[in-house]
C-alpha cells in the first residue's frame, strides 16, 4: 500500500530508474509484493535489448525470441501486477534522506527506496552507418549474436580484454576473424592477448580505424584508415563487433551514490543486501553495477534481487522513518 506525506503527496515504496531487464524484473517482483513501484521507463525504454534482433540465451524461450518482444513481455508482465509507468526520463535526483526525491522536468515524485537500473551503454565508434546497420550485421554483444556468423567473415574493434575474449568466442562460429586496433599496444591483459594471438582464425590489423562501415541492408564491409600511413581500404566482411568499452548510465547520480573509478555503482558485498548501494534504501541492478556479466539474464536476477532487498529494508523502517507499508509475499 502507498502512502502520503504530510502535504498529501503520494509516496512510492519503491521508484524504479531504468527499464532493462533488471529494472522490469525488479518492477515484476515489487508489484507482485505488494509495493505499487513506479517505474520511470525513460524516453528510450527497454535497454539494450531494444537493439538487438534475436535472443536465443534467455531462458524460457526455446526457438528464441526478438529482444524488443521480450521487453515488450517483461513491460506487460509488471503492468499486469500494478506497476505504474512514466515513459520519461528522471532528470534530477535527491536521494541522501528517507524521503527518496525523483524528479521528471518540474515534477516531483516521492519514494522510500529507489531501485536504480539505469543500465550501460556500449561504447560505438560514432558512425552513421554503423547505427544504422546495428543489428544488422553490426553488434555489440558477441555472446548475443556470435551465433548467426556461422562460417562468416567477421571483425572485432577494439584492443581491450572485451576486444580479446569476444573474438576468441566469435572464433567459434566464424570462418576468419580480424581483431582492428587503433594502435599497436594494446589494454587487454598478456593472458588474453596471447590467446587471441594463438588463435589460427584471427588476423591482427594495427594502427588501423574503421572511417565506415559498409552496406545497404546488411553488412557488407569496412572502410579502413591507417593511422600511420594515411592509406584508406575496404575489407570485405559479414559482420563488425564494435567492443571497444561500456560507459555506466550513472552521471545522474554522481556525488551522491558512490562508484568505482569507472561510473559503475558500488554494490554491498554483504550477502544479505548485495543490491545495496552507500545510500540506505537505494538498491543498485542490472549492467549499471555490472562490468563483468552483462548478460540479459544476470541483469534480470539482480533486478529480482534488489526488489527482494527493497522489500526487506521497507519491512525493517523504524516508525521515525516513513511509515512501513503492509507486504505482500515476493
Ligand atoms: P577497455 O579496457 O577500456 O578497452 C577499450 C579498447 O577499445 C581499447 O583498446 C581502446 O583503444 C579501444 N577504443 C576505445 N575507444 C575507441 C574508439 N573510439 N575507436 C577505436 N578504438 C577505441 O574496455 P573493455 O575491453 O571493454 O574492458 C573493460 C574492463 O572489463 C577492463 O577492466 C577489462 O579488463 C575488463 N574485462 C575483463 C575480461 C576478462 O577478464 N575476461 C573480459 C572483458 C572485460 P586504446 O587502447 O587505444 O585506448
Amino acid at each position: 500500500m502507498t502512502t502520503t506525506n504530510g502535504s498529501n503527496q503520494k509516496v512510492y515504496n519503491t521508484i524504479v530508474v531504468g527499464s532493462g531487464p533488471a529494472g522490469l524484473t525488479a518492477a515484476i517482483y515489487a508489484a507482485r509484493g505488494n509495493l505499487e513501484p513506479l517505474v520511470i521507463e525513460g524516453y528510450q525504454a527497454g535497454g539494450q535489448l531494444m537493439l538487438t534482433s534475436e535472443v536465443e540465451n534467455f531462458p524460457g524461450f526455446r526457438d528464441g525470441i526478438m529482444g524488443p518482444e521480450l521487453m515488450m513481455q517483461m513491460r506487460a508482465q509488471a503492468e499486469r501486477f500494478g506497476a505504474e509507468f512514466i515513459t520519461k526520463n528522471v532528470t534530477q535526483v535527491d536521494l541522501s534522506g528517507p524521503s527518496k526525491k525523483v524528479w521528471v522536468d518540474d515534477d516531483l515524485y516521492l519514494a522510500k527506496t529507489v531501485i536504480v537500473s539505469t543500465g550501460a551503454s556500449a561504447n560505438l565508434l560514432g558512425l552513421a552507418n554503423e547505427s544504422r546497420l546495428m543489428g544488422r550485421g553490426v553488434s555489440t554483444c558477441a555472446t548475443c549474436d556470435g551465433f548467426f556468423f556461422r562460417n562468416k567473415v567477421i571483425a572485432v574493434v577494439g584492443g581491450g580484454d572485451s576486444a580479446m575474449e569476444e573474438a576468441n568466442f566469435l572464433s567459434r562460429f566464424a570462418s576468419k576473424l580480424y581483431i582492428i586496433h587503433r594502435r599497436e599496444g594494446f589494454r587487454a591483459s598478456a593472458i588474453m592477448l596471447e590467446r587471441a594471438q594463438n588463435n589460427p582464425k584471427i588476423e591482427f590489423v594495427l594502427n588501423t580505424v574503421v572511417t565506415d562501415v559498409l552496406g545497404e541492408e546488411i553488412v557488407e564491409g569496412v572502410r579502413l584508415k591507417n593511422t600511420q600511413t594515411g592509406q584508406e581500404s575496404d575489407l570485405k566482411l559479414d559482420g563488425v563487433f564494435v567492443a571497444i568499452g561500456h560507459t555506466p548510465n550513472t552521471k545522474l547520480f554522481a556525488g551522491q551514490i558512490t562508484r568505482d573509478d569507472k561510473g559503475y555503482i558500488l554494490t554491498s558485498n554483504d550477502k544479505s543486501h548485495v543490491t545495496a548501494s552507500n545510500l540506505p534504501g537505494v538498491f543498485a541492478c542490472g549492467d549499471v553495477q555490472d562490468s563483468r556479466y552483462r548478460q540479459a539474464i544476470t541483469a534480470a536476477g539482480s533486478g529480482c534481487a534488489a526488489a527482494l532487498d527493497a522489500e526487506h529494508y521497507l519491512e525493517n523502517l523504524t516508525d521515525s522513518e516513513p511509515a512501513a507499508v503492509a507486504l505482500g509475499t515476493v
